[in-house]
């Protein structure tokens, strides 16, 4: 990777490992459930997740909006974060698609939904109200640092949505992120919902591709989801020797990600026209601001840290910005990057 990447770990290439387990992968036609190669991924995640069953679909957004359609109905409301993926980052999907109302609460400084708040926004059985049948929790949490939810919160959401007969779904896009950050297994997190989506194609490399996770019953009802939405996919096995590769091999080596990120936070401490919270940083991203000294926008800085030294950074605003650590950045990375932005604002 020429280019020093730190807009998202979604820029991750695969690895060489993953290249030849594609090129290598016996492959079937997926639609008739014959890709023994994805029939492994989906057995694999779902014992990762602790589920019965999972289902390979093409993005994490695809897992979501296929979990939403497998939960609820037309007419029916799921409540979730105001500033969640899938509320602000989906295109709508569930109401566009599925029309499922979405029904936003705000979150707390990690992301955290206050439960009781969660059981106030359940809905009496009234003709005039749509029917709730749905929570969307996320985990890490990505417009609050990535920060990693402990299975304690999700145990009171969980408790809240038995009491009033509501499915939970997770959005894990980072979910062995938030894992590996706790040294605990996934499943000490997802034993709390009924259902999961992880992303292959992030902090684990993958090329493509995401895992929904559930009971056997609830990924039959997702699978006829995905395959109204487009999403059948024919020999995938290519795509899901990938997948099987991020699960085997993958998963410990997030926390060189989670040290590198703290590395960064420590170096961006140091640094005079910089604002940065080091105890938000306990997964893959930093997020910093300008100081009011400095002169330069986020944008402008972010332009000349491209210029001067290849090093391309996404921004949060007007004066923030978000860094993101995975595979492909090193302690090497992570210094020029620091070098870089002392050039940057010393010129500023
Ligand atoms: C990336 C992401 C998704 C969606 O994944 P895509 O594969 O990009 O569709 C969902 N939720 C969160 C929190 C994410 O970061």
């Amino acid at each position: 990777m020429d280019r020093i990447d730190f807009r998202s770990d979604t820029v991750s290439w695969p690895t060489p490992a993953m290249r030849a387990a594609m090129a290598a992968a016996p492959v079937g036609d997926d639609v008739y459930g014959e890709d023994p190669t994805v029939n492994e991924l989906e057995a694999l995640a779902a014992a990762r997740t602790g589920k019965e069953a999972g289902l390979f679909v093409a993005s994490g957004t695809m897992g979501n909006l296929c979990a939403v359609l497998a939960h609820a109905g037309r007419g029916e409301e799921a409540i979730l974060g105001a500033d969640s993926h899938v509320y602000s980052w989906e295109a709508g999907g569930m109401a566009a698609l599925g029309g499922v109302i979405p029904h936003p609460l705000p979150t707390d400084a990690y992301g955290r939904m206050d439960p009781e708040a969660v059981a106030d926004a359940v809905r009496e059985d009234d003709p005039h109200l749509p029917r709730s049948r749905l929570v969307l929790v996320e985990n890490s949490y990505g417009a609050k640092h990535g920060y990693p939810l402990p299975p304690a919160y999700f145990a009171e959401i969980a408790a809240v949505a038995r009491q009033n007969g509501l499915a939970v779904h997770m959005d894990g896009a980072r979910l062995f992120n938030a894992a590996v950050a706790q040294q605990i297994d996934a499943t000490e997190i997802t034993r709390h919902v009924d259902s999961v989506t992880f992303c292959l194609s992030k902090g684990l490399c993958a090329p493509v591709g995401s895992v929904l996770c559930g009971s056997a019953d609830f990924i039959y009802r997702a699978r006829r989801a995905r395959k109204s939405l487009g999403g059948g996919m024919r020999q995938a096995g290519v795509l899901a020797a990938a997948g099987l590769v991020a699960l085997n091999e993958m998963i410990d080596r997030l926390a060189d990600d989670h040290a590198h990120a703290r590395r960064l936070a420590e170096g961006l401490a140091r640094l005079p026209g910089v604002g940065v919270n080091g105890e938000m940083v306990r997964t893959n991203m930093v997020f910093f601001d300008l100081s009011d000294d400095v002169a330069l926008s986020a944008d402008e800085v972010a332009d000349r840290l491209r210029q001067s030294a290849n090093v391309w950074l996404g921004t949060n605003g007007r004066r923030g910005f978000r860094a993101v650590t995975h595979c492909w950045i090193g302690a090497d990375e992570v210094r020029v990057f620091l070098d870089a932005l002392e050039n940057v604002l010393a010129r500023a």
